[in-house]
């Protein structure tokens, strides 16, 4: 054990269904997966390769806790994925190899300052700022892989208020499950407790104090928060 000179932070846990936790490592999200999605944000979902950004592990929002509207912006909006936990890790794992490191899958928010993503995007600053802020990425219990019979396929579905907000297909992702896996894992190792957000369907929009969000990843879990 070192000899810490302050505190060592706590580990960062997702409740598993049916019981015990997952422990997160850390959080990589992929953008534009989604090609519907993709147009509205300004660009070409011709099959561009895979690109990735990342939340720190303590932004997870767990247990259908509030999220307090972050600070520094007037633009929040919603995306609702689904993501991935890994058991296992690897560096240049085959496609044909990648979904027996996944541990399991649990619906997620990608909440995003929008305001700052799109000033960081126009002068060809990093997006951190936009993403990666506090409490940023609300997310359900997570799912055991055995549990999930059909990973990747199934309705992607977000409420606001009741009213459907965001809903798609898991099929409709640009790059499936184990194309992302394979792909992340030739720019980085991946290691056990890595999440991935897998990117969202098109119909993003901002969300205001009060609103209460309810996702669903079919087959998978819900998520649930409301904006404080
Ligand atoms: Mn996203």
């Amino acid at each position: 054990m070192a000899d810490y000179v302050i505190p060592a932070p706590a580990v960062v846990s997702i409740p598993v269904a049916g019981g015990g936790a997952f422990p997160v490592r850390r959080v990589f999200c992929v953008g534009r997966n989604y090609a519907e999605h993709s147009r509205e944000m300004g660009s070409d979902p011709d099959r561009e390769p895979p690109f990735f950004f990342m939340k720190p592990a303590d932004a997870l929002l767990t247990g259908d806790a509030d999220m307090p509207y972050p600070a520094q912006s007037k633009d929040l909006h919603h995306e609702m994925e689904l993501v991935i936990g890994l058991s296992e890790g690897g560096v240049d794992i085959a496609e044909a190899d990648a979904m027996r490191h996944v541990w399991g899958y649990a619906a997620g928010l990608d909440m995003t300052r929008r305001d700052i993503q799109n000033a960081a995007k126009k002068e060809g600053k990093p997006w951190d700022m936009g993403k990666g802020f506090d409490h940023s990425a609300p997310i359900g219990l997570m799912a055991p892989a055995a549990k999930v019979a059909s990973p990747g396929k199934g309705l992607i579905e977000l409420k606001v208020n009741g009213k459907i907000r965001q809903t798609s297909d898991q099929s409709k992702m640009i790059w499936n499950i184990p194309e992302m896996i394979a792909y992340l894992s030739r720019l980085v190792r991946l290691a056990p407790g890595d999440l991935i957000f897998t990117g969202t369907p098109e119909n993003v929009a901002a969300v205001q104090r009060g609103d209460l969000l309810e996702g669903v990843v079919e087959g998978v879990g819900t998520v649930r928060t409301r904006i404080v």
